[in-house]
């Protein structure tokens, strides 16, 4: 079955696609985004059972890119089901298949259930996966079953988008009932670097002030800005109230998901708690690396813990938060840590340098702390712990994602 056909727009470029069946039935729905930088399209899912992988998976959903895309993302909301993209083509070109590994996971774990073949699936990711068609958990994306699911592009400068009719088929780990769209986001050229809407939800009780959030904003902005990234859009101000102000990390993709009366359509949420109880020393977290952009899911938005950046005069290391702030949107808008805490795993591009844990690991702990690495990745905004100094690098290809993000939208 189909996933019912909103748009009307036929895809040329369709038709080279090597569909088994109903090549006169594929029409690419257009997405909303004839004028302007920037538009969003909502497309039902249709999900079926598959006893073979123990999952469900859907119908293609098919979406009309156009040839100037900067960046698209698409994410497969299916409520608190885990999902992923199990195949993607653009215009005909592979940009993902995660089919054949799937299939051999599930052959060789036997009897699959849904969660039995997710861990089977780690041991057998470097197999089945044909070379030239990246699957899961691999280069550029490292994508994987998550709530709200996002693939993006790019990911680095190997990985840009081109225009075509995007075909997307979704994998469901958990039973996503009659629930599920695929949002697709897309960002069209623009001559500007464009600026980051955020609708910033404070949980009542958290206890920042206006001015303090207005440092923090400014360090975000300075960030971005020294390396021609986005700068900031309009930034809303909510308080969430009869809510807990210190929720547990597991409570967070509820808090996400509630809908803001007044939110900017395409903003990103930026979630602020006075504390995480069970993980106080955790800084911040993103919701999905990427992450759904302009959308209200489990997965949007980041989320920042205030106790965590106080001293113990309780004052607020406003520097420190807006560097946190910075370093979590760049996850949630296509960034990986440059080095790992291992020093063994690194991201995605070629600009960025790098930290070995063989070479760096000056007190041999097995980890690689900022300081080790300040010749290196250590003061990039995007290494993967904090460190004594600022830390605000960022390499071309990184800014690249960011300005290319459709969470950026072009400034009036
Ligand atoms: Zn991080």
């Amino acid at each position: 079955m189909r996933g019912r056909l909103l748009g009307i727009a036929m895809c040329g470029s369709c038709l080279g696609t090597h569909q088994p069946d109903g090549l006169f039935d594929d029409a690419c729905t257009a997405v909303a985004v004839d004028a302007g930088s920037r538009g969003f399209a909502t497309l039902p899912m249709t999900w079926t059972r598959d006893e073979g992988l123990g999952a469900w998976v859907s119908a293609p959903v098919r979406v009309n890119v156009p040839d100037d895309v900067r960046g698209v993302s698409v994410t497969l909301d299916a409520g608190a089901a885990r999902t992923a993209v199990l195949s993607a083509t653009l215009d005909g070109r592979v940009v993902l298949d995660a089919r054949q590994g799937l299939v051999l996971a599930a052959r060789r774990s036997g009897r699959v259930t849904a969660d039995s073949w997710f861990d089977t699936f780690f041991d057998t990711a470097d197999t089945g996966v044909p070379e030239g068609f990246p699957g899961w958990n691999a280069a550029p994306f490292f994508h994987l079953p998550t709530v709200a699911a996002t693939l993006q592009l790019p990911m680095n400068a190997r990985s840009r988008p081109w225009g075509g009719c995007l075909d997307v088929t979704g994998v469901a780990v958990d039973d996503p009932g009659d629930a599920g769209t695929l949002r697709v986001a897309v960002q069209r050229r623009a001559d500007d670097v464009g600026v980051l809407d955020l609708d910033v939800v404070v949980l009542e009780g958290a206890d920042l002030t206006e001015d303090q959030l207005a440092q923090v904003l400014g360090v975000v902005d300075t960030v971005y800005a020294s390396h021609d990234g986005p700068g900031l859009g309009t930034v809303q101000w909510f308080t969430m109230q009869g809510v807990d102000p210190r929720p547990r990390l597991r409570d967070l993709p509820g808090l996400r998901a509630v809908p803001i009366a007044g939110h900017t359509d395409g903003a990103t949420l930026i979630l602020v708690a006075a504390g995480f109880t069970g993980s106080p020393g955790t800084l911040g977290l993103a919701g999905g690396l990427p992450g759904p952009l302009g959308a209200t899911t489990p997965a949007s938005g980041v989320a920042l813990n205030l106790g965590a950046h106080r001293d113990a005069d309780y004052r607020l290391d406003v520097r420190l938060l807006g560097e946190t702030l910075a370093h979590e949107l760049g996850h949630q808008l296509g960034l990986f840590h440059t080095t790992e805490a291992n020093g063994r795993s690194f991201d995605v591009h070629d600009d960025t340098p790098t930290c070995d844990v063989d070479l760096f690991d000056d007190d041999r702990d097995g980890t690689v702390s900022a300081e080790e690495c300040v010749s290196r990745d250590g003061r990039n905004l995007m290494f993967w712990t904090a460190g004594d100094f600022a830390q605000d690098a960022l390499s071309p290809g990184q800014v690249d994602v960011l300005v290319r993000s459709p969470a950026t939208r072009r400034s009036p």
